[in-house]
């Protein structure tokens, strides 16, 4: 039942699109050339072979990590090869030296600047903890990890087989119990995103593109759903497009033109009315009572005005500040999530009303920035007996479903 999808967590990062890769990764610059990397991908992509294997950096909205707890029966390849005995390690990075431990021992099993290893058995994970700063619980990873240090940086890179990638990448963006069309809808976003990937390329594993949460996250059905899709993608013009979703469009989904103005970048992106995803708890407007103090802490200077609105509702245009700048909806939103608590209007269907006492009050509709697939109307669709190709047929009306090799 539609009424039981719960999310985990809000998710309302804006995804591949690097102006607001930019504005969300604005206290991480050393991602924001590998977001923008994406994008300098390959205009002259001719094929819709997608990879066998990828990488993926972990843990990358957390670059400060410079100690991992290792669990798992593991093999190394790299400096050395060797399956080691025991079950659980630590890896500490001093200066630009690795030191690789047994359990709580203190002796150094191994001192490098670049260790690769894998679980010793075949379809096993291992499971990685960050100790110091402990900023988030372990994940499991099938693959090979190689941990480099450099700069004072401790990195991770996780690769990967490509379907694999995606089961993790549709598990880990989707609530659990997803309908399975729905779930073949998201594997065809990510695949369409994989079309364009190089070897050499690294992806990331946070919402900035798409989150990759290791195999804990990992749906039972989510393999076979790759399985039944893989290697097809969405074409506009017969080029993979750069795949766009939120959670709830809240009843209108918006073009391009909502994430900055450039909606011509996007021809392949439609505005749609939406009902699919009314069972979602954001169709109910949010509302939000933010003090004045707050509130001017975050807009200093005029209260803002929506000049402008765009077809499904969104701002496209907000007057305010000192000098009364312009600034896009989306750029308004972003702010307000990131200085204000991204609760306080997960959707982009907003509005804004100044109160008698001078509080502030912030009404939306939906969860996230409301272009490309809505994921609770995909549920919805789903539910009611509509096939993935229906679901991207509707979202996406202008793009075209390539046909892969499904096995
Ligand atoms: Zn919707």
């Amino acid at each position: 039942m539609v009424m039981n999808y719960r999310f985990r967590r809000f998710r309302f990062n804006v995804r591949k699109y690097p102006f607001s890769a930019i504005l969300s990764l604005k206290k991480l610059p050393g991602l924001i050339l590998l977001a923008l990397g994406v994008f300098a991908a390959q205009p002259l992509w001719a094929g819709a072979a997608l990879p066998n294997w990828v990488q993926v950096q972990l843990f990358e909205a957390y670059p400060g990590i410079q100690a991992f707890q290792i669990q798992g029966r593991l093999q190394l390849t790299q400096p050395v090869q060797r399956t080691l005995k025991g079950d659980l390690f630590t890896l500490h990075q001093h200066g630009n030296q690795l030191e690789l431990r047994q359990g709580k021992s203190t002796g150094v099993l191994l001192k490098s600047t670049r260790l690769s290893l894998k679980a010793a058995h075949a379809g096993s994970t291992l499971r990685l903890t960050p100790l110091t700063p402990p900023v988030v619980k372990g994940r499991q990873y099938s693959g090979l990890l190689t941990f480099q240090s450099g700069g004072g940086q401790l990195s991770v890179i996780n690769r990967v087989a490509a379907r694999d990638y995606v089961a993790v990448v549709i598990s880990s963006e989707t609530p659990p119990n997803w309908p399975q069309e729905a779930l073949k809808a998201q594997a065809v976003l990510t695949q369409s995103r994989l079309a364009r990937y190089q070897p050499g390329d690294l992806l990331g594993d946070s919402t900035q593109r798409e989150a990759y949460l290791g195999d804990a996250y990992l749906k039972s059905k989510a393999r076979r759903m790759v399985s039944e899709v893989w290697g097809q993608t969405l074409t506009y013009q017969k080029r993979p497009v750069t795949p766009y979703y939120h959670a709830s469009c809240g009843g209108h989904t918006s073009g391009g033109e909502y994430l900055g103005g450039e909606g011509a970048a996007t021809p392949w992106l439609s505005a749609i009315a939406c009902h699919y995803c009314v069972l979602s708890p954001f169709t109910k407007p949010t509302v939000s009572v933010l003090s004045q103090n707050s509130f001017q802490k975050a807009f200093p200077g005029s209260f803002p005005m929506v000049t402008q609105r765009d077809g499904g509702g969104r701002p496209l245009r907000v007057r305010q500040g000192k000098n009364k700048k312009v600034i896009s909806g989306y750029q308004f939103w972003i702010r307000m999530g990131q200085q204000l608590g991204w609760d306080k209007a997960p959707g982009t269907r907003l509005s804004l009303t100044r109160l008698a006492d001078g509080k502030v009050q912030v009404s939306s509709t939906g969860a996230g920035h409301g272009v490309g697939l809505c994921q609770w109307g995909a549920a919805g669709m789903a539910s009611q007996g509509k096939t993935y190709r229906d679901i991207l047929k509707f979202y996406f009306p202008k793009a075209k479903l390539s046909e892969g090799n499904p096995f």
